[in-house]
């Protein structure tokens, strides 16, 4: 038995063997002198299992997602009949007299190479499924299992990374864990392991530290892995979970009663939502209300860009769904780690302060207006608010109020009902939109933080980098500071402020944000629970005296010092 240190990410005790998800990009090396016709049988067979897989996938993605999503695995399928791929593999394996792994590897690479130099972003687009299909078909011949193979025992996922695509079709009833090498608490596949409940850690190493079939043990709140644990230790950690059903249990009991502090202080706790399948959960939170909508993920891994009719039934869907509240829809913030080879954004230096969230939607402006004239239709059934990403001057608020009075009239021409009142309101998430919060505040209806990015531009830490994740906290005074700076400004021109970054659920920082007057946070729906029993324990006078303790702390550990004095 021993221990590997690692960085929490998701709460829950994991425990099973280890199946690594490889990079076969990484893994594939050339073997020359084989058997060709036994590879080239190889290849075929390993072809073939890799279409049955994808046609699992295929189905339960229609069934639990929808028919459009399907489509994407019926296009994998025929790139794997595909008779000049097939041809060009076989080639490869009689000339060379290599393995089959490895001839589909070079081949894979050369045929992502075409498609890659294209200048259509459709086509472009191909040479990711190029990859994912070779990575199954290269998996399936190493013997390597795949996140998207049909795997029907309990177990713990390794892998370099998880894209939030491959996160969302976990078979949570197998997943009982995550394990990645990189990413972060504000990663997107930490936001729906959060969501589906799968424990998870990020260890550096992951994949070469562990081994296929490893038995590992750990708790997501912790970090730290235990390989090869004695009966002592899972006794220890059965009793760990005991306590965190038991804690479950305590949260639950506060279920369908509204959100106050001890002292009657109302908080309202609304949802983040990624995609139309975490409605099934919502619908069943004591949420009422969606406070940041994530749209790009109805862009991500798609072969083309959504109609407005296919967005507006998204939207409406979701409104008809939330009636008793609102949804805040969030328009289209792709680029950074958020990655879509529809939109033509260049190779960048830096992806995180570059061509991304409102800056591209300026740019293509009528990908935007289709997306702004969905969310107004769907205005028309019910409560919906817009909301913009990454704003950093006013001008780009005003450009899009004025793009949005485009669609307005448009629409009234058109004779389409929506609300004419629908508020639009802005993230705060670059230091830019927190100095000049008070002039923003006179410019839109709301203010929502965006924590995860707001921490990284303050900090000037990319908030993916490992390295340096040490720098990247909540708790830094200069974060604190600019969460009191933007209050203050929303809370002068009256107009609503809440969190939607990760941030919003931190426990130890519940007494801070409703002492420096935000009473609304959005998180993962799965969060809730304990943050609402949280608040019920404590008093608003708490918040006040810890505002003015921590406004004399001058770094993180001055923070964390009084945070941890006035936990609960
Ligand atoms: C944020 O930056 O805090 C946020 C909520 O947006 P995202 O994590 O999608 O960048
Ligand atoms: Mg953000």
């Amino acid at each position: 038995m021993h221990t590997i240190i690692g960085i929490p990410i998701a709460k829950g005790i994991a425990h099973g063997p280890v199946r690594i998800i490889h990079d076969t990009s990484m893994e594939a090396i050339e073997r020359l002198g084989c058997n060709t016709d036994k590879e080239i049988q190889i290849f075929h067979d390993a072809r073939i299992k890799a279409i049955s897989e994808i046609e699992t996938i295929r189905l339960s993605t229609k069934k639990n997602i929808g028919e459009q999503e399907s489509k994407i695995f019926e296009a994998h399928q025929s790139i794997l009949e595909d008779p000049e791929l097939i041809g060009q593999v076989e080639t490869y394996i009689l000339e060379k007299g290599c393995c089959a792994e490895w001839a589909l590897t070079v081949v894979g690479n050369r045929i992502r190479a075409i498609f890659e130099a294209m200048d259509n972003a459709y086509m472009k687009e191909r040479a990711i499924d190029i990859k994912d299909i070779t990575c199954r078909v290269v998996n399936i011949i190493m013997g390597h299992y795949n996140a998207m193979g049909p795997i029907n025992e309990p177990y713990v996922l390794v892998a370099h990374d998880l894209t939030p695509s491959q996160t969302s079709t976990l078979e949570t009833q197998y997943v009982k864990g995550i394990i990645t090498e990189v990413g972060g608490k504000t990663a997107h596949s930490a936001i729906i392991a959060t969501l589906l409940k799968i424990p998870y850690v990020v260890i550096e190493k992951g994949t070469t530290l562990l081994k296929d079939g490893d038995e590992v043990i750990f708790d997501g709140r912790e970090g730290s892995i235990i390989i090869g644990p004695d009966m002592k230790c899972l006794d220890t950690y059965h009793e760990k979970e005991r306590q965190l059903e038991l804690e479950e249990e305590k949260y639950a009991s506060l279920k369908g009663k509204a959100c106050k502090t001890q002292d009657n202080t109302e908080v309202e706790l609304v949802a983040n939502i990624s995609q139309i399948k975490d409605l099934d959960f919502i619908v069943k939170s004591d949420a009422k209300s969606v406070g940041l909508f994530r749209t790009e993920f109805i862009f991500m891994d798609q072969d083309r860009l959504p109609t407005e009719e296919e967005q507006y039934e998204i939207y409406k869907k979701i409104t008809t769904a939330m009636s008793e509240g609102y949804v805040t829809i969030r328009t289209l913030d792709i680029g950074g780690d958020k990655e879509s080879p529809l939109f033509n954004i260049p190779k960048e230096d830096n992806p995180f302060l570059g061509y991304r969230g409102i800056r591209l939607c300026l740019e293509e402006v009528e990908i935007f207006k289709t997306q702004l004239r969905a969310i107004l239709r769907a205005s028309a059934h019910g409560q919906i608010k817009i909301m913009l990403p990454m704003i950093a001057s006013i001008d780009e608020i005003r450009k899009t109020k004025n793009i949005l009075e485009v669609c307005k009239k448009a629409l009234d021409l058109e004779g389409r009902a929506y609300d004419r009142e629908i508020e639009i309101g802005i993230m705060i998430e670059t230091p830019a939109a927190v100095v000049m919060a008070d002039v923003f505040a006179k410019e839109v209806d709301f203010f929502s933080i965006g924590t995860n990015d707001l921490i990284q531009y303050t900090m000037a830490v990319d908030r993916s980098n490992l390295k340096i994740s040490a720098l990247y906290s909540q708790y830094d005074p200069a974060v604190l500071r600019s969460m009191k700076k933007i209050a203050e400004a929303a809370i002068k021109e009256n107009i609503s402020v809440s969190i939607c970054g990760e941030a919003a659920a931190d426990i130890k920082l519940l007494p801070y944000w409703l002492g420096i007057g935000i009473h609304k946070l959005s998180m993962s729906i799965t969060l809730i629970p304990e943050v609402k029993w949280n608040i019920s324990q404590m008093t608003s006078t708490q918040g006040i005296e810890v505002v003015e303790t921590l406004s004399k702390a001058s770094d993180v550990q001055d923070v964390l010092k009084v945070l941890d004095s006035s936990a609960l």
